[in-house]
């Protein structure tokens, strides 16, 4: 099958030049080549949002998104502690599954998918629970597009003394983010969204003083963060690496580093974001949220009415691109297109002219 150029959100479709690291050389995880590789993947993560190593560090684990986020909300919220989750979507909902799944404390924030967060809301639930000790928000909720505001998050969590946890799996690496501005206690990301890796790495980027429990606290064997960050702080691993994924990961990291970091994949992103809108628009549709509210990296847009999502998928799919369904209520009214990972002006332009084709016959 040729490639697809893939317009979901992650994985993505990689660079020949990370694509060639994947079949780097066979190596053993114990010993001084893997651990150059390990090094130098956790110091470019930590200079994506120019970290300070002294006070922050990366901790890479083998796995998807999701381990990265349960390692963030088992390893750091304190057994006896609670967390407020911040719901607008599919991912916040998760969390609130994970701290439940701990048995912490857990008061969700809820939203209808796709609405602004309720600062108010926010506020008062963390007056009225003094045993939540930390707050858990998705920064870019994939499920609507929609950026949650954490700079005015951040602040409410700062003036109440709570810490906060964010997940960024579909933002780090391309969207803004001021760890110290905001108050940000820890966050999760992945090798395979806005970092342009193959899977496989799950991350989370964590102030040192957040881990000081010792193991006879921990909630878990495999997803401890404490275990990984003591072994990877002294060259060490506790567990088998998916060493492949971190090759292509330290490519991907380097990639990014030449092209001029976060900011250059900012800008890269609005002009594709902008190049998709402008088509689609132009072709009569229409986006769920404003430009000024939706992230860089995805978009959602209205299903229009004479056309079902699996038709529009099979037919796209035909021409070689791959675009993303809603989920729970909205999986009939619209679908998402993401532009992360290689994807180019020229592709931009064939898929709204595909569309194009297909919505002036939306028959299957
Ligand atoms: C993709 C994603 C995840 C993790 O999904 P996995 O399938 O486990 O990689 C978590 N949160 C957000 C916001 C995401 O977009």
């Amino acid at each position: 099958m040729d490639t697809m150029v893939l317009l979901n959100p992650g994985p993505v479709n990689l660079t020949s030049r990370v694509r060639a690291a994947l079949a780097g050389p066979d190596l053993c995880h114990r010993e001084d080549e893997y651990f150059d590789i390990q090094d130098e993947v956790r110091r470019r993560l930590l200079e994506i949002y120019d970290l300070d190593p002294a006070q922050w560090a990366a901790v890479v684990l083998s796995g998807s998104g999701t381990a990265a986020v349960e390692s963030m909300i088992c390893s750091i919220v304190p057994p006896d502690g609670g967390v407020a989750v911040i719901e607008n979507g599919v991912y916040g909902e998760r969390m609130s599954q994970m701290a439940g799944a701990y048995g912490f404390d857990t008061q969700p924030v809820t939203h209808d998918w796709g609405v602004p967060v309720d600062l108010d809301q926010l506020e008062s639930t963390l007056g009225g629970h003094d045993s939540v000790t930390h707050v858990a928000c998705v920064h870019h909720e994939t499920t609507t597009g929609r950026l949650n505001d954490l700079a005015s998050i951040g602040a409410i969590c700062r003036a109440r003394g709570r810490g906060l946890l964010v997940d960024a799996v579909s933002s780090f690496g391309a969207e803004h983010m001021d760890f110290e501005g905001w108050g940000i206690t820890a966050c999760a990301a992945v090798s395979n969204k806005c970092l342009h890796g193959a899977p496989g790495v799950a991350i989370v980027i964590v102030r040192r003083d957040a881990l000081v429990g010792d193991a006879s606290q921990r909630r878990s064997v495999y997803l401890d963060l404490a275990t990984y960050y003591r072994a990877q702080d002294q060259r060490g691993t506790p567990f088998t690496p998916a060493v492949p994924a971190m090759l292509a990961l330290r490519e991907a990291l380097r990639e990014l580093a030449e092209q001029g970091g976060q900011s250059a994949r900012h800008q890269r992103y609005r002009d594709l974001a902008t190049r998709i809108e402008h088509g689609l628009v132009g072709l009569g549709l229409a986006p769920l949220l404003g430009t000024g509210e939706s992230s860089l990296a995805l978009r959602a847009w209205r299903l229009p009415e004479n056309l079902s999502y699996d038709t529009l998928h099979d037919r796209l799919k035909r021409d070689g691109f791959i675009i993303y369904h809603g989920q729970g209520g909205l999986a009939d009214r619209i679908f998402r297109i993401a532009n992360m990972g290689a994807v180019s002006d020229n592709d931009v332009d064939r898929l709204i002219g595909a569309m194009g084709s297909i919505l002036a016959n939306p028959s299957p």
